[in-house]
């Protein structure tokens, strides 16, 4: 790889950013720098001559545009955007092919397979800009959608839809590769006596203070947390065992414990607390989908409730943590 700019934005792939990445991938060096030259005023500009290479790191950085060549050593032009469409978090990447083949075979065969653009070497620099450009805006938009689609405006976090497609991917992805899955489901503790106490927009204010904390808590690049109702909250956690998911659970609990927020109301503390279920689906689990792992935490969630509250709820070999 011969540039990289990681702008930071990772997966989910709603991230805006004011130099949008463009992932270059050719086998011809001369071409590569021809092309980083032409676009890295107006966008970081990420090369490789290795199509492997571009497969490994196109999930890992938020690009608008990946731009190939089809004839190259090892795999084509059209193989990489079959396996970058096949993808769930690389498929709304467009691609614009640019190569030196002029055939109409290889253009259908491009665009049926899901490319935006191709486009015949020799091409003048100024019209590649411009398809550039309108690609890498028609990107920003889809981006901006989903972004009003996939995120809760209070809180930022993902939302209740972005939850259940992450939960399909992370469910079949641990599935096939025989690895564990764990779901928390958090609920704050007597949040409507909150609200009728200090007020709704307080109420709004500790819903985010919140939202924040949880994010921190996890630490893995592919846990993940949204807000799916009022004041309840689901994170999906692939590759946690139980005890995983136990010791996040209780980081969980004890990071909203320690921001200390008010709450006079509460039954159970001066301050604001969360109760916490959760459940771990082996690899030999007996579930048949995500949504029943999901429910299984919901009643753990329920017994916590019942136990006391600001607490954690969850059964392994019938033992209760
Ligand atoms: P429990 O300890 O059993 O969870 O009781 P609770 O009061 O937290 O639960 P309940 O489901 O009875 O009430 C949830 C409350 O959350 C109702 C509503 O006042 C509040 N709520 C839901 N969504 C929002 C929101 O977007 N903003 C604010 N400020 N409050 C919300
Ligand atoms: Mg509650
Ligand atoms: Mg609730």
């Amino acid at each position: 790889m011969q540039s990289v700019v990681n702008n930071g934005a990772v997966s989910g792939r709603v991230e805006l950013c004011e130099r949008p990445s463009i992932l270059i991938v050719d086998d011809e060096d001369s071409n590569l720098k021809y092309l980083s030259l032409l676009l890295s005023k107006d966008y970081d500009v990420v090369t490789t001559n290795d199509v492997y290479e571009a497969i490994s790191i196109v999930e890992n950085v938020n690009f608008y545009l990946i731009i190939t060549d089809i004839l190259m050593p090892g795999m084509s032009g059209h193989c990489l955007c079959m396996l970058i469409k096949g993808n769930p978090l690389t498929r709304d990447i467009p691609i614009l092919f640019l190569t030196g083949i002029d055939s109409e075979v290889d253009e259908l065969r491009a665009l049926e397979l899901g490319g935006s653009d191709f486009v015949n070497r020799p091409v003048h620099p100024s019209i590649l800009k411009a398809r550039v450009k309108n690609l890498v805006q028609a990107q920003h938009g889809q981006i901006i959608l989903k972004k009003y689609a996939m995120y809760d405006e209070l809180t930022s976090l993902p939302n209740r839809r972005y939850f259940v497609e992450r939960a399909e991917q992370e469910w079949l992805s641990c599935q096939r590769d025989d690895l564990p899955l764990s779901v928390i489901v958090i609920d704050i503790d007597y949040f409507k006596k909150y609200n009728d106490h200090y007020g709704h927009a307080q109420g709004d204010f500790c819903l985010r203070k919140v939202a924040e904390i949880l994010k921190s808590a996890l630490k893995r690049p592919r846990d993940f947390i949204a807000r799916t109702g009022g004041e309840e909250f689901v994170c999906i956690l692939p590759e946690a065992d139980f005890e995983s998911a136990a010791l996040v659970c209780e980081r969980i609990r004890r990071s909203v414990e320690s921001a200390r927020i008010a709450h006079k109301k509460s039954d159970v503390s001066d301050i604001i607390t969360v109760s916490l279920g959760f459940e771990c689906a082996v690899s030999t689990s007996i579930y048949r989908d995500y949504g029943e792992v999901v429910k299984k935490a919901d009643e753990f969630l329920y017994q916590s409730k019942l136990l006391g509250r600001n607490r954690i709820c969850s059964i392994q070999s019938n033992t209760f943590v």
